[in-house]
């Protein structure tokens, strides 16, 4: 349960998805949690690790209320980290559909704002640089459901037009995607495009100048880790929220995996 009239500072995060790292919430710092896809994982995905069931991101975010650990919307999150207040935000890649369908009535249930990084080149189409490693398709926000997010207090940032691994293409095609992702963004929904993300979190000094240059605030990057003063903002560590609420689940989807590769489990 929710806790917001007597919340337990400190108190220990005992849900197993944090208790890895829930040593991260005390430290002063801000944690960028990192979502993809609200949805049980389908039995025929390589990357479970991207989904998180609706229930578990309530419970993970239960929990963190309930341990008083603040929840900062990710923009005020960002500036808040040179000035040493801690606490916890939520980010979501992409843009998927069932985030809007799935997450939205968690997180106004919990009074919770987040952010979505868009791909703006694929607005209300699918998840193609996935496809493109075989896994099942999954639908986007459209523009609809873009200003419904916005309008329900959250921010949208930009995640590219297409999402490429920016340092393995041509610097001027990497300049377009991170300068006219900012654009298209702000013109379609008329808000101002603070922050970026860099898809698959892959990015090196020469991504990181022209993110600078678009005029981005911040950016996110996939390395692990809590966000203290001195962490440079073009470079920002997250957590990947996992849904793994017991270990005996995170085995038997191995073993799934295994035999869907035709492979036994190990050692049997
Ligand atoms: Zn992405």
């Amino acid at each position: 349960m929710n806790e917001p009239t007597d919340p337990q500072p400190n108190r220990p995060l005992e849900y197993t998805a944090w208790s890895r790292d829930g040593w991260m919430f005390d430290q002063g710092g801000v944690v960028i949690l990192m979502y993809h896809k609200i949805a049980p994982a389908p039995a025929t995905t390589n990357l479970p690790a991207l989904y998180v069931d609706p229930g578990d991101l309530d419970r993970q975010m239960a929990e963190l209320n309930g341990a008083g650990v603040a929840c900062i919307p990710y923009g005020e999150a960002v500036a808040a980290i040179g000035m040493g207040r801690g606490g916890f935000c939520v980010t979501f890649d992409d843009g998927f559909r069932n985030v809007f369908e799935r997450a939205l009535p968690v997180l106004k249930t919990r009074g919770i704002k987040a952010i979505q990084f868009l791909v703006a080149g694929l607005i209300g189409r699918e998840d193609e640089w996935d496809r493109a490693i075989g896994e099942p398709p999954q639908p986007l926000m459209d523009a609809g459901q873009v200003r419904e997010w916005l309008a329900e207090g959250h921010e949208i940032g930009a995640h590219t037009l297409t999402h490429p691994h920016l340092p393995a293409i041509p610097r001027e095609q990497a300049r377009a995607e991170i300068f006219d992702s900012k654009r298209r963004l702000e013109d379609q929904f008329g808000v101002p495009i603070r922050h970026f993300c860099y898809p698959y979190g892959d990015q090196d000094e020469a991504t990181r100048e022209l993110v600078g240059e678009a005029g981005y605030q911040s950016a996110p990057t996939v390395a692990f880790g809590t966000n203290l003063p001195g962490t440079p903002p073009l470079a920002l560590h997250r957590v990947m929220a996992c849904d793994a609420p017991s270990p005996l689940r995170k085995v038997k989807r191995k073993v799934a995996r295994l035999a869907r590769m035709g492979r036994g489990y190990p050692g049997r």
